[in-house]
């Protein structure tokens, strides 16, 4: 079948349960999810895009709470704060300017055990 990875190559698509990428389809006509092992018939594929963006907004959300990672958080000082997630009552703490002066900082909480984030306008 070498008519089918020609014709899929060029797609990714989702697994619908867990949204991640599903591997390209080989002989068969389901697609295993290698994360869930969900199913998803092959046939579904090219009827999927409705549902590919909804899955992509999702992401945004998810991105923007896991910016902590990115800018080093726990880097910052420590402090006697209860994480609101696992009542580990140790976080880290660091402020970032808005982008403009008026409307002050924000104050990032992350916990250090869960590395939950809470957030704090001044
Ligand atoms: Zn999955
Ligand atoms: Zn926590």
């Amino acid at each position: 079948m070498d008519a089918s990875s020609a014709c899929f190559s060029s797609e990714s698509d989702f697994c619908s349960d867990c949204g991640s990428v599903l591997p390209p389809p080989g002989d068969q006509d389901t697609v295993t999810c290698r994360r869930c092992s969900h199913r998803t018939q092959v046939t579904e594929f090219l009827g999927k895009y409705v549902q590919t963006s909804v899955i992509i907004n999702k992401l945004d959300t998810i991105a923007l709470s896991n910016d902590a990672d990115d800018t080093g958080a726990l880097n910052g000082p420590l402090i006697d704060r209860r994480c609101s997630r696992c009542g580990f009552d140790k976080m880290v703490y660091h402020t970032r300017q808005m982008r403009s002066a008026d409307e002050g900082q924000t104050v990032f909480y992350t916990c250090t055990q869960c590395r939950f984030q809470e957030k704090e306008d001044s």
